[in-house]
């Protein structure tokens, strides 16, 4: 339950005075729609009001706040000119300007012979100084309740300055005190404010000092933020812990003779990682590890051996791929490879029906199937396992590992290893998944050549087409890449469709065509066409990125490559390079390339490593596009910016487990106050996981 003291915040705006229907759409769709939502929508910038010349000293195009004598009202002479009020101080005289008045208020608000003040930006017009519409009008004994900084919003079509700062003034007083969660001797260190404090400060900006990220006042509400997350992962963690699971200690004969089998050697970081694997599974607790290694690094072979593991000890395990052709794909080489060691592997995708699928059904049920591959359709109602104990997650670059974490708390003891495609940061990792085990594979399997990439402009196209032509005769095979140009998947279907009949016309008919709109079987037979040999050139959407195997494919051509973030080049590139031949990637732009841009090519054209590719990308982009919050896994943080508070990110993390540490089920004082922080920051579902939750 919340705790009573945040139900003000968690009321919904609508009970905020001036938030009526109309507002309140507005502002849910700038901030959000429960008060403290308001309280989390920080301002941007500041108007400072200060600034108090004579009327002579008034420079155009800044702020100034004026003491004037109403001289007389001028009015309209036709329709489209504007209304006009005459003022004056003993320096010289200035127009307050009025499109569509509104003559009776005018008339009140500034009588003539009376002095006013007045607040709003300086125009020339005519050489003359006006004021159009002033943003305060006011009488000087009045002059205490006009704001001398006013916080600047981030606002929406339709939603005035003063409508947005009104409410928020209206949600900050419903701010209550709360006790304080963090760490006494961390609060005074760093000379933090209290929480009620920090946000009712970071809404009066005084100077632009007071904006930066590392204020304490924003640091605090960053670090709350932080800890929230930090906490709840904890938790969740603890508890998955706590639940028994199995020791799992296979006695090699199956993985023997699938090692004895492989046409090649281990890496020594895939060696590294299967040990990792190996003593996790072994433990008595569940196993939560990521798998990271780039596109091709060997990561399937890693995770059949874990998975041979519980099929020595005499369990199931699964193997979750992302998407259809991934599934099918990983299903083919690991069929292969079990074979060898007398291995049931079977597939089940959404696309598999009727008897076919009422078969794998039974098999997994009555054990008779030790390993299944598949889509998320393995985990869906009717899916029954004998006795399932490890699920491998190929997420590539799509993580959940939220609901992952919620996956294996309520499962049955299931050992769980998540492997991506796309490294992630070390910030990033913490961030989004405290601290998660994980193993890495850091070089390429022996026999593969790094691309070469060229940066080209798009103007180039005739050369381009010319060399795939040279190539193709040579023997190769080449993926061309159409991207996202518009937010809209049909434009962007149109564009591939009408570069295919580019290529045909120019090509011949051995070009081939594969979009995300296609049927599953016409995408497998898209796939097919060019992995066999009837098609030499395949243009693509970026279904490919999510992992197809060809190893002939030594031409990738991307156009518009610098609407892609760095981290999805890299995977795109990842297709090729796959034999033991010389492989290009040629980078297509559509000048003029802006300075961000030209760093990120040029530091793909530079380097190979994914590794070092995703740090370099959160530095250019920020944590929230390097992965995509939506698709991340990655909390949607509010106050926090990872690119600004990333030292924080341990502080909290030490901070979250000394605290649970100290008080596991979050029952003392101070436990209180961290589960209220939890509920602060919708990070609540974790508390089901404590004993009083
Ligand atoms: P990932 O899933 O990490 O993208 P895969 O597991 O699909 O990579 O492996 C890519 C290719 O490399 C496969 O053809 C696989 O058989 C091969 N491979 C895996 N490990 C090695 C190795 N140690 N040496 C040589 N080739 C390897
Ligand atoms: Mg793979």
């Amino acid at each position: 339950m919340r705790p009573s003291i945040l139900f003000p915040l968690f009321g919904d705006i609508s009970e905020l005075p001036g938030v009526g229907p109309r507002i309140q759409k507005l502002i849910a769709k700038v901030a959000g729609d429960r008060v403290v939502d308001l309280l989390w929508h920080l301002p941007t910038g500041l108007i400072d009001r200060r600034f108090a010349p004579k009327v002579a000293d008034a420079p155009a195009g800044r702020i100034a706040t004026l003491t004037v004598r109403v001289d007389r009202h001028i009015a309209a002479e036709s329709k489209r000119r504007p209304y006009r009020v005459r003022c004056s101080d003993d320096t010289g005289t200035i127009d307050l300007v009025f499109f569509h008045p509104r003559l009776d208020y005018l008339a009140e608000a500034l009588p003539p012979g009376q002095t006013r003040i007045v607040s709003g930006k300086i125009e020339l017009f005519g050489g003359k100084p006006q004021m159009a519409h002033p943003d305060h009008i006011g009488k000087p004994e009045e002059r205490d309740q006009l704001k001398a900084v006013e916080p600047v919003y981030r606002l929406t079509a339709g939603l005035s300055p003063k409508t947005l700062a009104k409410a928020i003034r209206a949600a900050l007083e419903k701010g209550p005190e709360l006790a304080e969660w963090i760490d006494p001797s961390q609060v005074a260190g760093r000379k933090w404010p209290t929480w009620l404090q920090a946000v009712q400060r970071v809404h009066a900006p005084q100077d632009d000092r007071d904006l930066q990220p590392d204020h304490p006042d924003r640091q605090r509400l960053a670090y709350d933020e932080l800890l929230a997350t930090q906490l709840a992962l904890f938790v969740v963690r603890n508890r998955q812990r706590q639940r028994p699971g199995r020791s799992i200690n296979g006695d090699y004969r199956l993985r023997r003779k699938v090692f004895d089998a492989l046409p090649f050697e281990l890496t020594p970081s895939q060696v590294g990682a299967l040990k990792e694997i190996g003593d996790d599974m072994k433990a008595s607790t569940r196993m939560l590890r990521l798998l990271q290694g780039d596109v091709g690094s060997g990561k399937t072979v890693v995770a059949l051996f874990a998975m041979l593991n519980a099929v020595e000890s005499g369990h199931q395990a699964v193997l979750m791929a992302p998407t259809e052709i991934l599934a099918r794909q990983h299903f083919a080489t690991i069929e292969r490879l079990a074979a060898a060691a007398g291995v049931t592997c079977a597939l089940l995708t959404g696309r598999d029906t009727g008897k076919a699928r009422a078969r794998v059904l039974s098999g997994l049920a009555d054990g008779t199937v030790a390993l299944a591959i598949g889509t998320h359709a393995l985990f869906q109602q009717g899916v029954t396992f004998k006795d399932l104990a490890l699920a491998v997650i190929d997420e590539q670059h799509r993580f959940g590992v939220h609901q992952r974490l919620d996956l294996a708390a309520k499962g049955q003891a299931l050992d769980m290893l998540i492997m991506t495609a796309t490294p992630i940061p070390r910030t990033l990792m913490l961030a989004a998944y405290g601290d998660m085990a994980e193993s890495r594979l850091t070089e390429k399997p022996a026999g593969r050549k790094p691309v070469a990439t060229r940066v080209m402009p798009a103007s180039r196209l005739q050369d381009v087409v010319a060399a795939c032509q040279r190539a193709i005769r040579g023997g190769a095979k080449v993926f061309w890449v159409c991207p996202l140009v518009e937010e809209s998947e049909a434009v962007d279907l149109a564009a591939a469709t009408d570069r295919h009949a580019h290529l045909q016309t120019l090509l011949g008919s051995r070009v081939g065509l594969v979009h995300g709109r296609m049927k599953g079987a016409e995408k497998d037979k898209a796939m097919a066409a060019f992995a066999g040999d009837e098609v030499d050139l395949l243009v693509a959407t970026t279904v490919i990125e999510v992992g197809v195997d060809v190893p002939a494919a030594t031409v990738m051509v991307i156009e518009h490559a610098e609407r892609f973030g760095l981290a999805q080049l890299h995977q795109l590139r990842g297709r090729i390079g796959r034999g033991d031949a010389e492989s290009t990637c040629l980078l297509l732009y559509s000048p003029p390339l802006g300075e961000a841009a030209k760093a990120r090519l040029a530091i793909l054209r530079d380097t190979d490593d994914g590794f070092r590719i995703a740090e370099e990308d959160l530095q250019l982009r920020g944590a929230g596009e390097v992965l995509g919050t939506r698709q991340s896994g990655l909390p949607d943080f509010r106050l926090a910016d990872l690119a600004h508070h990333a030292d924080l990110l341990p502080v909290a993390r030490d901070d979250a487990r000394l605290a649970l540490e100290r008080d596991p089920e979050l029952e003392s004082d101070r436990g209180e106050a961290l589960r209220t922080l939890l509920y602060l920051f919708d990070r609540d579902a974790a508390i089901r996981y404590l004993r009083s939750g």
